[in-house]
Formats: C-alpha cells, sequence, structure tokens
C-alpha cells in the first residue's frame, strides 16, 4: 500500500497501545504486513525494476528517474505522518508518542526494502523473502480511481475503528 495509508493505520494500531511507544513502533511495523497482504494500488515508480523471475533481484535504480521518486516517496511518508498526526491528536510530546512511532513503524518496512535492495545482507535478505512471501500476488494497479479510493476508505476505516 501507499505509504500514507501504512503511516496511519500503523498509528491507528499504536493507539490501541497509547502508553506504549515502543510496542506503538513494533504494532505499526507489524501492521505493515498485513496491510500488504491485502491487494492493493501502488503508484509508479520510474527507477523500480521488478524482476518477475526472481523478486529477490528486483532493485531501485538510482538514476535519473530517482530524485522524483524520492520526492513521492517523501512527499507520501509526510502526508501520512501528518494525516496520523491530526487523526490521533498527539499530546505526549512527539518523539515519546505511540501516534508517531506507529506511524514511523508502519512504514519503515518499506524503508528496509530499500536498503535491502542496496545491502543484500540477512537479516533484510529474510525480511525481504517475507515482505515479498507476504504481499498480495494481484494488485488494484489497473484502476487508478478506485486503487488509490479504496486506501482513503481503508485509512479512514482504521481512524473510525480506534478512536
Ligand atoms: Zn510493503
Amino acid at each position: 500500500m501507499i505509504l500514507a495509508t501504512h503511516a496511519v493505520a500503523g498509528a491507528a494500531v499504536a493507539n490501541l497501545l497509547p502508553g506504549h511507544p515502543v510496542l506503538g513502533f513494533v504494532a505499526g511495523f507489524v501492521s505493515h504486513f498485513f496491510l500488504d497482504a491485502i491487494p492493493h494500488w501502488h503508484y509508479a515508480l520510474l527507477s523500480s525494476r521488478h524482476d518477475h523471475n526472481d523478486p529477490m533481484n528486483s532493485d531501485i535504480i538510482l538514476n535519473k528517474d530517482f530524485p522524483l521518486d524520492l520526492f513521492k516517496m517523501g512527499c507520501d511518508a509526510i502526508l501520512g505522518i501528518g494525516l496520523a498526526v491530526l487523526f490521533f491528536h498527539v499530546s505526549t510530546p512527539y518523539f515519546l508518542s505511540a501516534t508517531l512511532l506507529g506511524a514511523v513503524g508502519g512504514i519503515f518496512p518499506d524503508a528496509l526494502q530499500f536498503v535491502y535492495f542496496k545491502w543484500r545482507h540477512e537479516p533484510l535478505v529474510s525480511l525481504q523473502r517475507f515482505h515479498h512471501w507476504i504481499h498480495a500476488k494481484e494488485s488494484l494497479d489497473q484502476y487508478p480511481v478506485f486503487g488509490p479510493f479504496a486506501q482513503v476508505v481503508f485509512g479512514l476505516l482504521c481512524v473510525l475503528i480506534v478512536r
């Protein structure tokens, strides 16, 4: 799913354990894989190279398209963290809040995926294998309107259930 959805869902599960920011981070991290297991839409990343024969060989190439992709992913992540803070009204100091750590935890597996692309060592290899294994094999990429809409609805559901 997009990082914004992961951040909001991560913050939502972390808010089930409001006084425990570290557990909130772990809960957000774990939630990432449950979300990825649901068929979903992705935005295009021009620097991404998906190897259909061996997904463990997939990569993000640091070419001329990468800065724009990084900008897209950065906006996506910041939007998600901003929405998480907005929806869950952080009252504790930011760096201690379950909301913030849950949101960051929700995004973190995709950041680790990027680290794996550039540094293929354990435990990142096993994590990448798991990430790919649990990731839905069918996607909603062919639905450019319904796909993003479904993620907005999903994020709102997470907020409504927890708040
Ligand atoms: Zn993922």
